[in-house]
């Protein structure tokens, strides 16, 4: 299956509803930073919620997602857009933890304490940001807290990753549910019944649900209408022309001592892993 991205509502528009099968989008940026299994789980459970938080915006709008704790991990972080592009890395892509008590890859542990903090560019110079502590480690609950918190909208967020011994992944995906104006209790009950039965995530995507079918796991079936329907997919937007502003902005004093000491430069991007070479004489105009 492609992955792809859902939104729609339930209940009369009264919930807000997001769902995504991102399996191939984790497997490629597993691939590009050789993720090892707790750290593939905590960067394909933040790659899915960015993605499906881009999928909130309009037009050329971004959002980026930082987890900042002080566990093995680092730092994770996520950018998307409203055209289901994602990508992300990990500090530390080397982090496998035995499995928890509940035989789950331990991503609470590697992620630790902190902050997340979410920054929207909503263009014309337009920022909207959000800080929260990390309440839980297991991602998908400190979203929800980061929703409640800087966002006052009460939400369910649920996302799951699946991982191969071989380490490839098998599965993965989300959801977002966000609760309107006008829901009453009955329909809030409901749904946190249904969440709190269906069976996890990861394994209904490894069964080859849909992201339809995994709304309709939580709200009543009949009353769930899709809106639309985005393909999702791991892309790095890095450039040379990117890379050489991002030196530019170093300053003059250390742009000379990469031209006496290294004549040239080497720059990796954090998130696709391609090199860019940059020569003396690119960096000497840069100076000009
Ligand atoms: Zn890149």
């Amino acid at each position: 299956m492609k992955d792809y991205l859902v939104k729609a509502i339930a209940y009369d528009g009264k919930i807000r509803c997001y769902a995504a099968v991102t399996t191939n989008t984790v497997e490629e940026a597993r691939k590009r930073q050789d993720t090892w299994p707790t750290a593939s789980a905590a960067l394909g459970r933040t790659l899915t919620i960015t993605v499906m938080m881009g999928a909130m915006l309009k037009g050329d709008d971004t959002i980026t997602a930082n987890i900042m704790g002080n566990g093995s991990l680092g730092k994770i972080v996520a950018d998307a857009n409203a055209h289901g592009e994602v990508r992300g890395y990990v500090s530390n892509p080397h982090v496998d933890f035995e499995l928890n008590e509940k035989g789950k890859l331990d991503v609470k542990r590697a992620v630790g304490e902190g902050v997340l903090s979410v920054v929207k560019d909503l263009g014309l110079k337009d920022y909207f940001t959000g800080q929260v502590p990390i309440v839980s480690g297991e991602i998908s609950e400190d979203f929800t807290y980061y929703f409640a918190t800087s966002e006052q909208i009460p939400s369910a967020v649920g996302a799951g990753v699946l991982v191969a011994p071989d380490y490839h992944i098998l599965a993965a995906g989300g959801f977002i549910l966000q609760v309107m104006p006008g829901a009453n209790d009955s329909i809030i009950d409901e749904l946190e019944k249904n969440i709190a039965n269906m069976p996890h995530i990861s394994e209904l995507i490894e069964k080859g649900y849909t992201p339809e079918q995994l709304l309709e796991q939580i709200v009543a079936k009949d009353s769930l209408k899709i809106l639309e329907s985005v393909p999702v997919q791991y892309k790095c937007k890095c450039s040379k022309a990117r890379i050489l502003r991002a030196i530019k902005g170093l300053g003059e004093a250390e742009i000379k001592s990469m031209i006496e000491k290294d004549k040239g430069a080497e720059a990796t991007c954090h998130f696709c892993g391609e090199v860019y070479h940059i020569t003396e004489d690119e960096l000497k105009e840069l100076l000009e």
